[in-house]
């Protein structure tokens, strides 16, 4: 069956899908509250391997709980392409984040099945364990170990703020598996995802067509002055490391500026000592972000804010270190994988834009081991993060529809590719 034919997934399905999830660590707020390797957690893999099953796929999982729920195809020696995302949840988390990737691909499954096409390669829907990393950090944890950016030694060791470690929570609620992480070979990886970011919304795209995640450094700046009272210490006398960050936090801004319109720069977290009205304060402690798709942009933007920043140190009044404690490159997605993404949307009929991630996912690590890409769906406000998180069933609908055929896109490819010439 050719993936231009007029296919489509059941949306009442899959919406009925995501809030009757929903109501697993659904808060009072409307959001849903579902940590790393929490009974919570447990429950809904639950759910999902028995939906899976219930599909007529054989659900495994590997040593760090990663759950590939397997639809066999004609040739099941070929790696299967896949539909990844995650289950879990920020604290005040919402319905939608990494929830609509993991279900949308159970219902192209099903609707596989409904339509009783057959594909070449094997078809797989993939729960990846603590991408949200609020219990367990780093974020994006499990599919790291799987393309081999941690060991699982480090997974294993990473703690809870009760001392409680992610080996043993895996243990604890029966999801460790026996096949060690990232043996599992894939061929293509897709993810529908929501777009946390307004842009979608903004120009009435209902499909975002994912090219890669942005580039991305983290530092910490601690600003050295001298406290002193802030009654009698006249102003040209004072070494005041708040007024020398505030002018810094500007700096930031104006860098992203000077790269507009697709860097971004964050000042986000603050820590003024003493911290006390009456004296002027002495040390300053402040984090930036600074993002762009380029890595050599991301570096430029380094370069400025270090060349701005010593020249607010030039009158000699304060001091201050600048250190990099992050340096994520950018990644970018599979072209074939793109296009695929962008001809189902075409073929769908939605409105569709090309755009670059803005936070990190899965498939950011998983296309280091595999031809990956995205689909992107708008959510109002682009809030997300938040129990108020919002997307219309239509625009779900709309992702999962562009999945299907991206998918089947994808298997047709590898087919012809495999028959040769
Ligand atoms: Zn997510």
């Amino acid at each position: 069956m050719s993936a231009a034919a007029n296919i489509a997934i059941n949306g009442q399905r899959l919406w009925d899908a995501i809030m009757e999830t929903a109501q697993i660590g659904g808060t009072p707020k409307g959001g849903v509250k579902r940590l790393t390797l929490t009974d919570l957690d447990k429950q809904v893999r639950d759910w999902f391997w028995a939906a899976c099953e219930a599909a007529g796929c054989t659900v495994t999982i590997d040593d760090m709980g990663n759950m590939f729920a397997r639809r066999p195809g004609r040739d099941n020696s070929l790696p299967p392409i896949a539909m990844g995302s995650h289950l879990d949840t920020q604290p005040t988390g919402g319905k939608f984040d990494g929830i609509i990737g993991v279900l949308s691909g159970l219902e192209v499954i099903r609707t596989l099945n409904d339509l009783q096409i057959e594909t070449n390669a094997p078809i797989e829907v993939i729960n990846w364990t603590n991408e949200e990393g609020s219990r367990f950090a780093p974020a994006m944890l499990c599919s790291g170990v799987f393309a081999g950016v941690f060991s699982r030694e480090y997974a294993d060791s990473r703690a809870d703020r009760d001392g409680k470690t992610f080996g043993a929570e895996l243990d604890r609620i029966g999801y460790r598996g026996a096949e060690p992480s990232g043996a599992h070979k894939l061929g293509a990886h897709f993810e529908v995802h929501i777009e946390q970011g307004p842009i979608l919304e903004a120009e009435q795209k209902t499909i975002g067509i994912v090219t890669g995640v942005q580039g991305m450094r983290w530092f910490e700046v601690i600003v050295s002055g001298a406290d002193s009272h802030a009654g009698s210490t006249p102003m040209p006398l004072r070494h005041d490391a708040m007024l020398a960050a505030a002018k810094m936090i500007v700096a930031v801004s104006e860098t992203a500026e000077a790269f507009a319109p697709s860097a971004v720069g964050t000042v986000g977290l603050v820590e003024c000592r003493p911290n006390s009205r009456n004296v002027v304060p002495g040390e300053v402690f402040f984090t930036i972000d600074l993002r762009h798709p380029s890595d050599k942009v991301v570096a430029d933007m380094e370069d400025l804010v270090r060349a701005k920043i010593a020249a607010i140190l030039s009158d000699g009044r304060v001091t201050a270190t600048v250190e990099r404690t992050w340096d994520s490159p950018a990644v970018h997605f599979d072209e074939d994988c793109i296009a695929a993404v962008a001809r189902a949307a075409e073929a769908s009929g939605y409105p569709a834009r090309k755009i670059v991630s803005g936070p990190g996912h899965d498939s950011a690590y998983i296309a280091r081991v595999a031809p990956t890409s995205m689909i992107f769906v708008p959510c109002e406000g682009g809030l997300s993060h938040n129990e108020r998180e919002k997307s219309e069933p239509e625009q779900v609908t709309a992702g999962a529809n562009v999945l299907l055929r991206a998918v089947l896109d994808t298997d047709q490819r590898f087919a012809e590719r495999a028959r040769g010439p």
